[in-house]
C-alpha cells in the first residue's frame, strides 16, 4: 500500500471496535462541527451495485444511527458526474435526487450521503455559518470543477465563507494507481489546477497517473480554504483493499459512501 500524495494526513481510520463498521477522519473529528462515517468495503451502500442489495436498507440505517441520524432524514442521488448541486433540507429526506452529484445545506435535520467506488467524495464545512456541502469529484467532475459549484452554492446560496472553512477528502483512487489516457490528461491540462503538479507519466508513454486528491485540494485552495484546512486520503481505494473499486472490482462489485450531517 502507498500513501496517495506527499503531504497526507492520515487522517482516516478504520473502527477501533470490532463491532463497528464506518470509518472516520480524525482531522474532522478534531474540527467538530460535523457527524460523518465512510462506509468501507462489506458494507454496500448501493441499491443498484452489487450481489447484496436486498439488504442495503439496513445498512443505510445503520450508517445513519452510526452519526445519530435516521434513514428518514438520508438524501442521496443518481450522480450524473456533471456539475448540479442541490440546497437541501430536512423536507428532502428519503429523496433519491435525479442527476445530482453533490448537495448544501446549514439545515442539521438533514443526512447527506455521496456514493463512491474510486471517485473522491469531498466535505466542505463552515463552522462560523453552520454550512456543509459534500460532493462527487470523479476524473470528469474535477475537471468541470465540480468543487467549485459546490462552493458557488454554499457561500452565494448559504452565506458560507470559505476562509473560516474546512474540507476533507474520502479515501479514493491514490496517484499511485489511478492510470488514465491521454484524453483525459488533455482535460486536466485545460483545467484550472497546474497539470504538472498532479500527473505523471507511466511506464507507457501513453498513459500517466493522476493525483485526483491533489488536483481537488487546489481546486479548495483557488477558493481561500487553506491548505492546513484541508485533511488528505493517505489510503489509496484500488490498492488496499479494504475499500471498494470500480477498477480493481469492476461496476457490479458494489460502492461505499460517506455520509455527514451538521452536529
Ligand atoms: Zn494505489
Amino acid at each position: 500500500m502507498h500513501a496517495s500524495t506527499q503531504n497526507a494526513d492520515a487522517c482516516w481510520s478504520p473502527p477501533h471496535v470490532t463491532d463497528e463498521i464506518f470509518w472516520r477522519s480524525s482531522f474532522v473529528n478534531e474540527l467538530g462541527g460535523v457527524k460523518h462515517a465512510f462506509a468501507p468495503l462489506g458494507c454496500n451502500m448501493s441499491k443498484t451495485s452489487g450481489s447484496d442489495t436486498d439488504s442495503t436498507i439496513p445498512r443505510r440505517v445503520k450508517a445513519c444511527a452510526a452519526i445519530g441520524s435516521s434513514i428518514e432524514r438520508l438524501v442521496c442521488a443518481k450522480q450524473a458526474h456533471e456539475q448540479n448541486i442541490a440546497v437541501v433540507g430536512a423536507k428532502d429526506g428519503r429523496r433519491v435526487l435525479e442527476g445530482v452529484d453533490g448537495f448544501a445545506t446549514d439545515d442539521p435535520g438533514v443526512t447527506l450521503m455521496a456514493f463512491t467506488a474510486d471517485c473522491p467524495t469531498v466535505m466542505v464545512f463552515d463552522p462560523t455559518q453552520k454550512v456543509l456541502g459534500l460532493v462527487h469529484s470523479g476524473w470528469k467532475g474535477s475537471c468541470l470543477n465540480v468543487v467549485a459549484a459546490l462552493i458557488a452554492t454554499m457561500t452565494e446560496t448559504l452565506g458560507a465563507n470559505m476562509s473560516a472553512a474546512w474540507a476533507t477528502i474520502g479515501p479514493c483512487a491514490g496517484g499511485c494507481c489511478y492510470e488514465i489516457k491521454q484524453d483525459v490528461a488533455e482535460q486536466v491540462e485545460a483545467s484550472t489546477v497546474d497539470a504538472s503538479t498532479v500527473l505523471r507519466h507511466a511506464t507507457n508513454e501513453s498513459k500517466f497517473y493522476l493525483n485526483l486528491p491533489m488536483m481537488i485540494a487546489a481546486q479548495l485552495q483557488q477558493w481561500g480554504i487553506a491548505p492546513k484546512q484541508i485533511g488528505l486520503p493517505s489510503q489509496c481505494t484500488i490498492c488496499d483493499t479494504r475499500f471498494y473499486s470500480y477498477r480493481r472490482q469492476g461496476p457490479n462489485a458494489g460502492q461505499a459512501a460517506l455520509l455527514a450531517r451538521i452536529a
